[in-house]
């Protein structure tokens, strides 16, 4: 009996140092809770908790600065976190599907050798695939990873994707995740990594991610910071509760002469062979922007491709 309960306490401890995640199903994920490098799992050594006295109260509203110094910069790491064993931690999905905070001890040893795999299965919440002309690479959404693949070598990982815009993504999370890979690269040395997707309440896509790096072996002077990098796409008005998003109108698009069958509901260059196949009653013309003809549902020739 006295074992039964013993290894019953070990196992409540190891639960809740290891679940950070707010109403998260503590026993739903049966994959090992760290990964140290070469995929081996091993409870002996202890994360960082993956709790912040963090808020989105902390932050100032986005006004065109892809991120924001939190917290004068200071990770919110304790002492005896700060340590220098590589290690990589990915909170389990909470009730609502999302992820919660991933952590690494990023050494030489945790990153990867192989190139990128294919990610494109996974559907992190909030995930949608709509585009825009203007955007780089057109796709608004990005699946973000939050400890970056160059740092940990993690593919696939459903606890390591967020739906982030492709502005969070390139010009908020990317030089941030690059001082981290080149510091470890350059030193060999540990730095200890924290990415904090951050929900409000019951929204599907986080309002941003709060980064916090420290550089172990040097006490911070390679390399510390703690920013929040917000979701946000210019241009773009974003429905964070459900992940639908809509051209704000501002920006001045090119336009271009078009001819839309409105029938098929195609639109074409007005060089088009196919446009000038189109009978008289369903050819339209039209001046304006690509956008404004696939706001109003009309899809692109997929041979001129206009
Ligand atoms: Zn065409």
């Amino acid at each position: 009996m006295k074992k039964t309960a013993l290894i019953l306490a070990a196992i409540f401890l190891s639960v809740s140092v290891f679940s950070c995640v707010r109403n998260a199903p503590v026993f739903a994920s049966p994959d090992p809770v760290i990964v140290l490098p070469g995929g081996e799992a091993k409870d002996a050594v202890i994360p960082a908790s993956c709790k912040t006295p963090f808020s989105l109260d902390l932050v100032p509203e986005y006004r065109g600065d892809p991120c924001a110094a939190v917290n004068g910069g200071e990770p919110y790491f304790t002492d005896n976190e700060k340590v220098a064993t590589s290690y990589e931690y990915y909170s389990v999905l909470d009730r609502y599907g999302r992820c919660g905070a991933a952590v690494a001890c990023v050494g030489d040893d945790l990153m990867p050798t192989e190139d990128r795999e294919y990610i494109g299965l996974i559907k992190p919440s909030g995930w949608r695939s709509d585009r825009y002309e203007w955007i780089d690479g057109e796709y608004l959404f990005n699946r973000c990873h939050l400890i970056g693949f160059q740092l940990s070598g993690e593919n696939a990982n459903e606890r390591n994707l967020i739906t982030g815009t492709r502005y969070m993504n390139v010009s908020g999370m990317l030089p941030y995740e690059n001082l981290v890979a080149e510091y470890v690269r350059k030193t060999k040395k540990h730095v200890l990594y924290r990415v904090t997707p951050v929900f409000r309440d019951d929204e599907a896509i986080a309002r941003g991610v709060l980064m916090e790096a420290f550089s172990t072996e040097d006490n911070g002077e390679g390399v510390r910071f703690c920013v929040f990098a917000y979701n946000v796409q210019p241009d773009i008005i974003l429905n964070y509760l459900t992940g639908e998003n809509r051209f704000n109108g501002v920006l001045e698009l090119p336009e271009y002469d078009f001819i839309i069958n409105v029938k098929s509901g195609k639109f074409h260059k007005p060089t088009c062979k196919y446009a000038l196949e189109i009978s008289e009653d369903n050819a339209e013309h039209y001046h304006g922007s690509k956008q404004s003809l696939t706001d109003k549902g009309y899809k692109a020739c997929g041979f001129c491709k206009p």
